[in-house]
């Protein structure tokens, strides 16, 4: 249990934690508690990136289990992107048939841990944009010291266009330029919070606000403040108050954007029927 916790705001105040690991062990014990204490939180949604494989359709379970609340994401994480992946890819691409998957992620390059050598990990990235393009979803990129490689990597592939995450945004201002020119959202979860996180902050300031996104990150990176939990859902509203503070915005108007720019982001697949021009763009 989490000594504390928000209270429950007004409707106007209503989160989507755009990034969380529900589906990972540490929630094992109590995760319908978790899913609890983020709907008295105010956070309405929640979405679950894969991984890997497993973590993927457990992803997809969790989120046929709670329709509307959580969303899942099917992906391999640079941790799990050596050697041969084309098996994992063929089987991202069937989870991917189901409607419930709302995104590819998370992929991406991370030169920080260096799981694995940069081609390796670059290849499963590759193979990641063009499922999702293919499948016309949005990416949830995962890129830790490794900005420049990310973006070479996308432009390579073909994209001058991508509707995507760049989840837990970790760099400065310049890092993220080029991530906004391609048309993505920006992610921001309690790293922000952090004492040494002041080039990060001064990012988070210049961000436009329709490309904002907060996210938890959960169990990871909880809030400076109980920094040593476990983090969870609920608390994404951590991100989210630092970010109206920073910005000298109502703290409502950060609510409503991220909300809005999570909803437009991973709501789902248009309708079978609707018009090509419903479609979220391409
Ligand atoms: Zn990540
Ligand atoms: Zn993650």
């Amino acid at each position: 249990m989490p000594d504390t916790l928000p209270a429950p705001p007004d409707p106007d105040a209503v989160l989507i934690d755009s990034h969380a690991h529900l589906d990972f062990r540490p929630f094992d014990e109590d995760r319908d508690t978790v899913l609890e204490h983020a709907a008295a939180a105010g956070v309405a949604g929640i979405v679950n990136p894969g991984v890997d494989v497993a973590s993927s359709r457990r992803a997809l379970a969790l989120a046929a289990a709670h329709p509307g609340v959580v969303r899942a994401a099917a992906g391999i994480h640079p941790m799990g992107s050596g050697g041969n992946v084309a098996d994992a890819l063929a089987a991202l691409g069937d989870l991917a048939d189901d409607p419930r998957v709302v995104a590819v992620g998370e992929t991406g390059l991370d030169l920080f841990k260096k799981y694995h050598p940069l081609a390796e990990q670059r290849a499963c990235f590759a193979g990641q944009l063009r499922l999702a393009a293919e499948r016309r979803l949005p990416v949830i990129i995962h890129c830790r010291e490794a900005f420049a490689e990310t973006l070479a990597a996308v432009r390579a592939e073909g994209f001058s266009q991508l509707r995507g995450v760049l989840h837990c945004f970790s760099g400065r201002w310049q890092d993220a330029v080029g991530f906004l020119e391609l048309g993505m959202h920006v992610g921001f979860a309690a790293n922000l919070t952090y004492p040494r996180a002041a080039a990060l902050r001064e990012a988070a300031v210049r961000i436009p606000l329709d490309r904002l996104l907060v996210e938890t990150d959960a169990p990871y990176l909880p809030p400076q403040k109980l920094r040593g939990q476990r983090n969870e859902p609920a608390f994404v509203r951590a991100a989210a108050v630092l970010l109206a503070a920073l910005r000298r915005a109502p703290a409502a108007e950060i609510a409503r954007a991220t909300t809005r720019n999570a909803l437009a982001l991973f709501g789902g697949r248009p309708t079978p029927g609707a018009t090509e021009a419903a479609e979220p763009g391409s």
